[in-house]
């Protein structure tokens, strides 16, 4: 049967600056394809927007046409396929404009992190990044934005003081705390739900150095590089940032050497204090098993992917997270059980890891946001490359038996950012507690009452 999105008519869609793409063009493939290569995107058109205009344009058609939309800027939490109506790629849209009177960033909805930080840099400014500063900023901050140094500063939403969005009756907007504070609130938190996010103003900080890499053991050594971390987590103040791998690395030549293809514990660091303190802070690390390998040195902070070294080049990945209430002795024997050596070199997922949570993380927002993950101490996210089957099943079978094993320490609930594939409502609800949930839902009602918006962590309108 064919619908009326088998056929949109992209006429309407003229007045765009950027490509308008249909399957079968040339430059389709390359317009809707991301970092994650596990979903393969097969829109019926494709929107290359270049401003604002472009976005309004495409989500009047849309809301016209009774289209959903979708967005992408990097691809990296592309976990699940637009197989639909349109999709708005925002990947030309990489202005960063820097005021250090006042210390802020003005964002446009493509752009990196690594913009951002190569703009803030000759300020001696810089923004709270995630492990990767190839990931877009304004996806990873509509989900909450969990930064390496969320111990230290809170979540990259809280430091939010405007957005810029389309929302989907086709309206550009302008919101902060004082403007439509609701959708405000919506924004921070609640991922992409009401708008399309045109450009966001957040406050930077005043940190040109920092003091991090990671310590690597070989693997042989989890158990006791895991028990002194886990141990020293309770003893460190709130600036000290830092997260346990395990990393079964394959041998390609991306990864450099001696790390290519081994099996590794790596305690991840990032101090934003003095380094000789954060020095001394770490020193029961290096202690704890034999060490292989020591990157922990003082960094520009625009270095800031050499701390948990995250792929640069696009690959295949399932990723899936659950935010933990404490990290008890139990708790340690089943991530042991399930993915130390235990689990042997075959073991399929490419990394598991658990970040220290809680510090400014548990604050509050200065301005109420969506946020829902201040009440964790501890957070296991996990990676797998989703080769050809049978890898796929091996990754799906580990993934689901080691969040089954961490379930009962665990407080039911994921972060949006790194749910990876949204399942039913009931899953993708577990990214949020059950009142902010409703209160998205409202929102959504109001923002998006007929549901444009619908795809991946889609919260369902009231
Ligand atoms: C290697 C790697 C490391 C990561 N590390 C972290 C980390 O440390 N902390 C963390 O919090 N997350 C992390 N993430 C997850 C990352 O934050 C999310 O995947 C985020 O969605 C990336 O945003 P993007 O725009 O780059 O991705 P895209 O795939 O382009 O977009 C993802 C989603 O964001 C929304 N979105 C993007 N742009 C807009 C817009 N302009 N308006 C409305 N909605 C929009 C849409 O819902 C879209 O589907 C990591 C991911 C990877 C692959």
């Amino acid at each position: 049967m064919t619908t009326r999105h088998d056929t949109p008519d992209i006429f309407a869609l003229s007045e765009i600056h950027g490509p308008v793409l249909r399957p079968g063009d040339p430059a389709y493939a390359d317009e809707v394809t991301g970092f994650n290569l596990a979903a393969l995107h097969t829109p019926d058109v494709v929107v290359g927007a270049t401003g604002p205009d472009d976005i309004v344009t495409a989500m009047r058609w849309a809301k016209a046409t009774d289209t959903p939309v979708a967005v992408q800027a990097t691809g990296h939490g592309a976990n699940f396929p637009i197989e639909k109506g349109l999709l708005i790629n925002t990947a030309r849209m990489t202005d960063v404009r820097i005021d250090p009177a006042t210390r802020t960033a003005t964002i446009a909805a493509g752009a990196k992190w690594s913009h951002v930080m190569a703009a803030a840099a000759p300020h001696g400014l810089a923004g709270l990044s995630g492990t990767s500063t190839d990931a877009g900023v304004i996806g990873y901050t509509l989900g909450g934005g969990l930064p390496v140094l969320g111990r230290a500063y809170g979540y990259a939403a809280d430091l939010v003081r405007s957005f810029q969005v389309v929302t989907p009756d086709g309206r550009l907007r302008e919101t902060d705390p004082q403007h439509e504070p609701e959708l405000f609130w919506a924004l921070r938190g609640g991922k992409g739900n009401v708008g399309v996010v045109t450009s966001l103003v957040t406050e930077l900080l005043p940190l040109p150095r920092l003091y991090g890499g990671g310590i690597y053991c070989p693997g042989e050594h989890t158990e006791a590089l895991l028990q002194a971390w886990a141990d020293w987590t309770r003893t460190v103040p709130d600036e000290m940032c830092s997260a346990f791998t395990i990393l079964r690395l394959p041998p390609i030549p991306q990864i450099p050497e001696p790390l290519r293809g081994g099996f590794w514990a790596r305690v991840a660091i990032a101090w934003p204090g003095l380094p000789a303190e954060g020095e001394a802070l770490i020193a029961p690390l290096r202690e704890a098993a034999p060490v292989a390998v020591d990157t922990v040195e003082v960094m520009d902070h625009a270095a800031l992917d050499r701390i948990h070294m995250e792929p640069q080049d696009p690959l295949p990945g399932r990723e899936s997270c659950l935010l933990l209430r404490d990290l008890p002795p139990d708790a340690i024997r089943a991530f042991l059980d399930q993915a130390g050596p235990a689990a042997g070199v075959d073991f399929p997922l490419l990394m598991v890891e658990i970040r220290h949570m809680g510090g400014a993380m548990s604050r509050p927002s200065a301005v109420e946001d969506a946020v829902c993950a201040r009440d964790a101490l501890y957070f296991i996210d996990s990676v797998g490359i989703m080769a050809a089957p049978p890898a796929a099943e091996a990754i799906e079978q580990a993934t689901q038996q080691l969040y089954t094993a961490m379930a009962p320490y665990g407080t039911g609930r994921t972060m949006v950012n790194i749910h990876g594939t949204p399942g039913d409502e009931q899953d993708r609800a577990r990214a949020w507690t059950p009142e902010v949930y409703e209160r998205l839902r409202h929102d959504k009602a109001v923002y998006d009452p007929t549901n444009l918006l619908r795809y991946g962590h889609a919260v369902t309108p009231a």
